[in-house]
Parts: structure tokens; C-alpha cells; sequence
């Protein structure tokens, strides 16, 4: 089975396509009774799990931060850490209208499904107590007054620089999560 992906432009939506033979594929995959759900899609994806990007995942399924019920969702990249825990970066996109429709009996039978984008699931996790809060979506991003990002490499957050807090607004080249940034000498312990 070969899936395509495409990241579509202006939306950010990511379209997956397959070709018949593909498509026929992944349709009897999925009558399979032997075969889990997931199991199935994530065999569909290996190629692109292979490369580094583009892991499917159940939203309600130990992936809280979502913020979302149990949308199948797709993650640009996941990595585990020591206890397991599921660490997106990158673009998270997922199927609003899950409860109606499934994306993947979709993509079965048409070839071809789009999963909406919802934000950037970048860097570190932030804390709901601390005062300044990462803007993740691009709904969030496009309501801030001045949007800043940190291009620290274990960061990459946005936040509103027009918002006063403790932290913002911040001095020229500094980020309010420096805290959180981890350092590689604290990761290799
Ligand atoms: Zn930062």
C-alpha cells in the first residue's frame, strides 16, 4: 500500500490519496476481522512513519494535550519518551466530523479523504499555571496583538508580546519559556 499525502495550500489542509490497486488494498485490509483499527492504519502510513513525519493517531487514546475528544488525528511527528508519554511537534491535523463520518471507511472507498489543520504542536510542554501561554493554533495566532516565535531549536513557540505579564513583554531575542527549553546536558542524564 502506497499512500500520498499532500499539505494543501491556502488551508494547510492534508489531503491523502491512494492509487486503485492501493485503494483496493487498503479496503480489504480494512473488512479484515483479524486486523485491528489502528493496526491496519498505521500500516498504511509505515512508509511515511518510515521518513519521519505523518503519524496517525486516535485523539482520545492517552494523547490528552490534543485538547480534542477522540478525533483520529495526524500528527506531522511523534516521538515517545521514557514513560511513554507522546510528544508532538510539527503539524497537527485532524477529522472534525469524525462522529459522522470516518476518514479512514472514507479513504477505503473514495481514494482520497482531507483531514483539517489545527495548529502547530511545537516545542516544549508548558504548564497551565504559568502566566504566558503558547499560542498554538492559527486562529490564536492571528487574534495576538504582537506575535512573537522563539527560534531556540528545542522551542520554536509563539506567544502574544502585546499581552503584559512577568515575562512579556520580553527583552529583544529572549522567549518566556526559556525555563522549559530543557538543555542537552539535563536530556543526557
Ligand atoms: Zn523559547
Amino acid at each position: 500500500m502506497d499512500i500520498q499525502t499532500q499539505i494543501l495550500k491556502p488551508s494547510g489542509a492534508l489531503l491523502l490519496t491512494l492509487d486503485a490497486e492501493s485503494q483496493a488494498e487498503f479496503a480489504e485490509e480494512m473488512a479484515r476481522p483479524d486486523r485491528t483499527y489502528w493496526g491496519t492504519i498505521c500500516d498504511l502510513f509505515e512508509s511515511e512513519i518510515c521518513n519521519g513525519g505523518f503519524q496517525p493517531f486516535d485523539g482520545g487514546d492517552g494523547n490528552p494535550f490534543v485538547g480534542l475528544t477522540s478525533a483520529p488525528c495526524i500528527a506531522e511527528e511523534m516521538a515517545s519518551d521514557e514513560d511513554g508519554k507522546n510528544h508532538i511537534s510539527g503539524r497537527l491535523w485532524t477529522f472534525p466530523d469524525y462522529m459522522i463520518r470516518d476518514p479512514f471507511k472514507e479513504l477505503a472507498e473514495h481514494g482520497r479523504v482531507t483531514f483539517e489543520l489545527v495548529g502547530y504542536m511545537g516545542g516544549p510542554d508548558i504548564p497551565e499555571s504559568f502566566p504566558v501561554q503558547p499560542l498554538r493554533t492559527p486562529s490564536e495566532q492571528a487574534a495576538a496583538a504582537d506575535l512573537v516565535t522563539c527560534g531556540h531549536f528545542l522551542c520554536g513557540l509563539s506567544w502574544d508580546d502585546g499581552v503584559a505579564t512577568g515575562y512579556t513583554p520580553t527583552p529583544a531575542g529572549r522567549c518566556p519559556f526559556e525555563a522549559f527549553h530543557g538543555s542537552e546536558e539535563e536530556s543526557e542524564s
